[in-house]
This record gives C-alpha cells, structure tokens and sequence, in this order.
C-alpha cells in the first residue's frame, strides 16, 4: 500500500492574505507530494513496506524516517488551519494551556520564541507528554515528538520553504500570521481524542 498525499482541506486560497495560494502550491503540491514519493521509493523490500507512518516514524532510520516523518508533519500542519476556524483555545484546553504556561499569552510567547529561535530548518510542536503536561518542544528537519512518546497537538512548520514566498527571511512575520489561520477547533480535538 503505497501513501498518498492528502487533499487539503481548503481552498489554495483560503488562507490568503496570511499564508498565500502561491506557497500553498509549492508546499503542499511540491514538497509535501515528494516527501510522499520519496517514502513510496524507500520502502520496498525493507521492514517497512507494510508499516503504518506511525511505525516508520518510531522505528526507521535515515531516508525512510525523514521522508515518512516529513509526510505525517506536514499533514498535521496543514490539517490545522481554516479560513473560518475558531482562533482562540477554548474549554479544558484552554484550562491546561493556563495551568501549565500560566496563560494563554504566556504560551503563545513562549510558542513564538521556540518557533524564531530553531536553528535551521525543523518544527516548533505544542505536545502532551507522558506525565499529561502540555510542554513546547523543537524538533529538527524531520524530527517527529511521537518518536519521543510525546503526543503532538499543534505544530509550526519552520523551514524556509513554509514562508520564504511570502514572507522572505521574516519568520517571525510568518509565526505572526500563523496564529491568524489556525483553527483551534482542529487543536481541541486532537487534545481530546
Ligand atoms: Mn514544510
């Protein structure tokens, strides 16, 4: 069973004038489609041929872990945002954001910092992790926290490729309008599930 590569599930313009139906092309329909292919090419004839991308993500090395990796973050990503989602937390996730980061300005300022401050290319992830505290965490080009037995809630994808379009090298103007598409809606379930 080869993957296949998501629909989005919006319009390529739908998130203008925050994230732009150009970057959406190129993001969606270029790097996220080869991410597809590649992993497709990796896995014959390997353990993993028949492996879900949760158990690539767990277990693989190398080409199989960043591609299959790449595939399930970027569907995570883009699965999150909507053109008239609901922009703020609300109800028990609201209530643990405060609990463990204070308040909700106080997660988003310290969301903001680890998204600007990755070195390179990689994601800033709003996670659960095994003691069921929400926690921020970096991770690297492919890096993944389900690897680390983290469960992923939000992610921010922080390669240039995600805003070098629109936004240049401004990646906090992007971190900006990211908040200005995300639907919270999408968070809250995945918090719940
Ligand atoms: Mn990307």
């Amino acid at each position: 069973m080869a993957f296949t590569l998501p629909e989005l599930p919006y319009a390529m313009d739908a998130l203008e004038p925050f994230i732009s139906a150009r970057t959406l092309e190129f993001h969606h329909g270029k790097h996220h489609q080869a991410y597809v292919n590649n992993v497709n090419n990796l896995i014959p004839g390997t353990p993993f041929e028949h492996a879900t991308l949760e158990e690539i993500i767990l277990k693989a090395d190398g080409g199989i872990f960043n591609n299959g990796a790449q595939v399930f973050n970027h569907t995570f990503y883009f699965e999150q945002f909507s053109p008239f989602g609901c922009r703020e937390p609300l109800g028990a996730l609201k209530d643990a954001l405060d609990r463990d980061f204070g308040s909700i300005a106080a997660f988003t300022d310290h969301f903001n910092k680890a998204a600007a401050t990755l070195f390179g290319s990689g994601w800033a992830w709003l996670v659960v992790n095994i003691d069921g505290k929400l926690e921020i965490v970096q991770t690297s080009n492919a890096g993944c926290p389900l690897r680390d037995g983290k469960k992923p809630l939000l992610t921010c994808d922080v390669w240039e490729h995600a805003y070098y379009l629109d936004k240049q090298n401004l990646r906090p103007k992007y971190i900006e309008d990211f908040w200005k598409v995300l639907d919270w809606k999408v968070i809250s379930l995945r918090f719940g599930a």
